[in-house]
């Protein structure tokens, strides 16, 4: 006698497919987001700085250098 650790197809209930409808707006925030942390981490030094002062420099530091950005 065979057995199947596999549940029958009855016992899995169905999942709803998600539509890109749904998704769009979380991808966008989601993107902007990151484009946000990329800005921090790659350009938020010098001439470009938003905030004065060297706190966020030093917060990302070591994210740059392992990006390879140019830091000093
Ligand atoms: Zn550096």
């Amino acid at each position: 006698m065979a057995q199947s650790i596999a549940p029958a197809a009855a016992d899995v209930p169905a999942i709803a497919p998600i539509s890109l409808k749904a998704v769009a707006p979380w991808a966008l925030f989601v993107g902007m987001l990151m484009l946000v942390l990329l800005y921090f981490v790659g350009a938020e030094q010098g001439a470009t700085a938003l905030l004065s002062g060297e706190q966020v420099h030093e917060w990302v530091h070591d994210g740059r250098h392992l990006l390879g950005f140019p830091c000093h």
